[in-house]
């Protein structure tokens, strides 16, 4: 993260986000998220990235081996995914009229996401 930037982490877990760059082979895959990781700006999205983990022989592994894990993303390199319009879009923060809370809005389709 370069200097100066703000977090500003619109993402939250269940939310369904497309890999919008990176290495080749994830860009353009979609799953939903698993895990917010806010302080690193990063995401692990459900069925994407997966990397391969070894684990040592244990009791309730006596082979060992690997296992596949998700492996967490940059938000930089997803979008969200709009639940309404299902296109791929930014979200702005607005003020709920009727209940005062802080919301999310789909840029594209302006409706509640
Ligand atoms: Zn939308």
């Amino acid at each position: 993260m370069s200097a100066g930037q703000k977090s500003k982490v619109r993402i939250r877990k269940g939310d369904i986000v497309r890999v919008i760059s990176g290495s080749g082979a994830l860009s353009g895959q979609q799953g939903k998220v698993l895990k917010v990781m806010p302080c690193e700006n990063k995401i692990i999205i459900e069925g994407i990235n997966y990397v391969y983990k070894h684990i040592r022989r244990s009791q309730e592994n006596p082979k060992g081996g690997r296992i596949q894990r998700e492996a967490p993303v940059h938000v930089s390199n997803v979008m969200f995914v709009c639940p309404s319009c299902q296109k791929p879009s930014r979200l702005r923060m607005e003020t709920d009229a009727v209940s005062g809370k802080r919301i999310r809005v789909c840029k594209k389709c302006d409706k509640p996401a």
